[in-house]
């Protein structure tokens, strides 16, 4: 079986664009690849947190993945923090990645602009740790959002310096996009992040999902009510497309292009749509977050189930290196 990593900063909560890009996914990938899907705290501390919400986050993050399909039986579920080879082999990847690659990444870019206050070295060298995260297990296969295409890029480029520089030993993974790899905020602007607080999260009580989904941007093209409308062009319409079927489809697409229907006639049939699929996940992290200990129970087999790969890489890496035995 091949290998696949992949990652989710508890930054905030899970909401539709990781679900959609990312999540979605790894549940169907599991049946086929041995997935290693990690909840990267250590990530997370790059952005400002308050350190009493970070054990509840994490708690969430893992309730809210195995909610949405992650089978801890298949996927080995852990958190980064408990395995500390993930940082260890950042170290010796530093002495590979270059400056000039990392200075033109555009997370960087964009987060440094957005924490100006606080541009740490931890966020530039972000994705060398995530190179770590992904080759300590020797993945083949990233699936991600499109925004993360170019960290998985920088990967390759590290796999590829890393075995030039001290003999083969990394896989140049490749990235994985799922048919919604950039789902835009409610403003219709921005990538929906849980850092920019344009989300609609998974959890969210019905009622407030009613009422966060009114407001989201639709076609900006149409501004009046009989104006005809562009689903292509519409943020509401991408959402649809997951969670609707066909025949709602069909009813949204000839209302919306005739002006039959209006855009609040649309998003209450989304969030009809979308509390319908989403009424089993719901169920099942309520059940889970009943009981805390059973989460932490999978996560402390999961960081096990990694640390023994990740072990074996390490000693390989410093094999390689050269190292004092
Ligand atoms: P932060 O703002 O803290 O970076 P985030 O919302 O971007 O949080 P991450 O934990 O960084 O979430 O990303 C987890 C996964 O979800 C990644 O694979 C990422 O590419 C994907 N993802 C995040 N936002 C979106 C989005 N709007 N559309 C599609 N995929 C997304
Ligand atoms: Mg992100």
């Amino acid at each position: 079986m091949k290998r696949l990593f992949s990652g989710i900063q508890p930054s905030g909560e899970l909401h539709l664009g990781n679900y959609l890009g990312a999540v979605s996914n790894w549940v169907k990938l599991q049946e086929s690849y041995h997935s290693f899907i990690c909840i990267v705290d250590y990530h997370a501390i790059t952005q400002s947190y308050d350190r009493k919400d970070m054990r509840t986050r994490v708690l969430h993050m893992a309730a809210d993945l195995m909610a949405c399909g992650i089978d801890p039986e298949r996927s080995v579920l852990f958190v980064q923090s408990r395995v500390p080879e993930h940082t260890e082999l950042c170290w010796i990847f530093n002495a590979v990645a270059q400056y000039g690659d990392l200075s033109r990444m555009t997370q960087f870019k964009d987060k440094a602009a957005r924490q100006a206050e606080n541009i740490n070295v931890g966020l530039f060298d972000y994705p060398v740790l995530q190179s770590a995260d992904i080759l300590l297990y020797k993945a083949q296969v990233v699936p991600v959002g499109e925004d993360q295409v170019q960290h998985v890029e920088f990967t390759r480029r590290i796999a590829r310096g890393f075995n030039r520089r001290w003999g083969k030993l990394f896989p140049e993974p490749d990235a994985l996009l799922s048919s919604t790899p950039r789902l835009l905020g409610l403003d219709g602007q921005a990538k929906m992040s849980k850092s920019m607080g344009n989300t609609i999260v998974l959890a969210t009580p019905e009622k407030q999902i009613r009422k966060q989904l009114s407001r989201a941007a639709t076609d900006p093209a149409r501004v009046k009510r009989e104006d005809p409308g562009d689903p292509d062009n519409c943020n509401v319409f991408t959402l649809h497309k997951f969670f609707s079927n066909e025949e709602r489809l069909g009813w949204v697409r000839d209302g919306c292009t005739s002006a039959g229907i209006g855009c609040v006639d649309c998003k209450r049939a989304l969030a009809d749509s979308m509390l319908d699929q989403l009424s089993d996940y719901r169920r099942r992290r309520e059940e889970l977050l009943a009981e805390p200990e059973k989460v932490e129970r999978i996560l402390a087999e999961g960081a096990e189930r990694a640390s023994a790969v990740a072990r074996q890489t390490m000693e390989q890496v410093r094999d390689k290196l050269g190292l004092w035995r």
